[in-house]
């Protein structure tokens, strides 16, 4: 039995690259600080966005910096039975609803003002205090998220489903289709009332989903699941304890920790760690032409992501040495009493 578990899922859109080892990194050290599991899970459902070979250069580069998970890997694209089940057991609460609505149809609303929503920042999902060390290097309350910022941003985001950001759904067919239209995707009916959960990193966090985000999608108007049902079908049911990744997800978490409750499963604890932010400012991405991680350098990569975390750079010999010292200090700072 562990006590712990986390996990690294990165979506295998291209190698990984500073941004990315940085939160590989730091849910890496979380679990072995723990004594706990570390899974692996390729999320390969966003097939658009899938480069053919990612993810085992992923693996391999993971194995080179010495990062071995524990536990066969799970391919998202193998679980299509598991989504469907709780897609099912959500439809069964009446909590799921076909949209005819199209991107061009929510655009054309937003700039009319329509549904009385307006975009606006995140500013519900700062954080109520600082990060727990004082040391956050991408400064997280800049780089909030993504569900109100135009849609072509968006796609630096491999984590994110498109159609959630381009601002709040106005639940024009919540009450049903309009006549003479079908439905494209399938949307949550999601709850009234503020979400709130810890953060280990950045404190108390809130969010009201209902106004910030509406009802979002779980099946996409291409058929693909959207990525917040399947992260919480994998998570819970993976029996994951503790997610640590990147604060570009920081606004998804309440949506997933509200699906959890409706499928009757624990929602994990979670940490929101600092991105890796490039000379202008922007999230460290291949959209943005990260450079690719150099492995035949393991020691000064791993030093430079430890660095990212706020931490200073370790001298040793060689990347076994600089897990045992960064596992310790990790350790010192963030084990859970
Ligand atoms: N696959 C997502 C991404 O690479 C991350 C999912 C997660 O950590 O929840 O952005
Ligand atoms: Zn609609």
């Amino acid at each position: 039995m562990h006590s712990y578990t986390g996990r690294f899922a990165p979506s295998p859109s291209g190698p990984l690259h500073a941004g990315s080892l940085v939160a590989a990194m730091a849910s890496y050290l979380d679990a072995r600080a723990h004594q706990g599991r570390w899974l692996l899970r390729i999320e390969d459902i966003d097939t658009p966005r899938v480069v053919p070979g990612a993810d085992r250069l992923i693996m391999g580069q993971l194995q080179a910096l010495g990062m071995q998970w524990d536990e066969a890997v799970v391919w998202q694209s193998h679980r299509h039975a598991a989504y469907q089940a709780a897609f099912d057991a959500l439809a069964t609460q009446g909590l799921v609803y076909g949209c005819a609505c199209t991107r061009k149809e929510l655009f054309a609303g937003i700039y009319r003002g329509g549904g009385g929503e307006e975009m606006e920042p995140m500013a519900s999902m700062a954080p109520t205090r600082g990060a727990a060390t004082g040391a956050a290097t991408g400064t997280a309350t800049k780089d909030m998220p993504v569900n109100h910022v135009a849609a072509p941003l968006v796609g630096a985001n491999a984590g994110v489903d498109t159609d959630a950001a381009l601002a709040p759904y106005p639940g024009t067919c919540r009450n049903g289709l309009p006549p003479g239209r079908t439905a494209r995707a399938w949307r949550f009916r999601v709850s009234t009332g503020i979400e709130r959960f810890d953060d280990r990193w950045l404190g108390a966090q809130q969010q009201d989903v209902e106004r910030e985000v509406g009802d979002f999608i779980l099946k996409r108007a291409d058929g693909l699941w959207a990525y917040q049902l399947a992260v919480v079908v994998d998570d819970t049911e993976q029996g994951v304890s503790d997610i640590v990744r990147g604060t570009d997800l920081l606004s998804s978490t309440p949506r997933q920790q509200m699906l959890a409750r409706h499928l009757g499963r624990a929602f994990p604890r979670v940490m929101h760690v600092p991105l890796v932010i490039d000379t202008q400012g922007r999230k460290l991405s291949k959209q943005n032409h990260a450079p690719a991680l150099d492995c035949t350098r393991p020691l000064a990569m791993l030093n430079a992501a430890w660095q990212q975390l706020g931490f200073e750079a370790v001298a040793v010999p060689d990347k076994q040495a600089f897990w045992a010292a960064a596992q310790g200090r990790w350790a010192a700072r963030f084990s859970i009493a």
